[in-house]
């Protein structure tokens, strides 16, 4: 179990975002539809989240496994 280095919350997974634009202009062009993906949108900052207060809590694969393995080989707070 890891510990989220913003808000502490015990974790057992994180939420990684991809740099991706989400949103797609849709029409229908000559009868078929369309999506346009809008270039111009400013890309959401791609990392690992955690789940319980949704603050990017670092971008690198190597600190999230950190940060999901560190408490596993340490005494809990509530265990000392
Ligand atoms: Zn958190």
């Amino acid at each position: 179990m890891g510990r989220c280095p913003k808000c502490g919350a015990e974790i057992d997974h994180l939420w990684f975002k991809e740099n991706r634009a989400s949103w797609y202009l849709f029409r229908v062009i000559d009868g078929e539809s369309n999506y346009e993906y809008d270039e111009d949108e400013e890309a959401v900052p791609y990392g690992f989240y955690c789940p319980n207060c949704w603050e990017l809590v670092c971008e690198d694969e190597e600190d999230a496994v950190e940060i999901l393995e560190r408490e596993s080989n340490s005494p809990r707070a509530w265990e000392i």
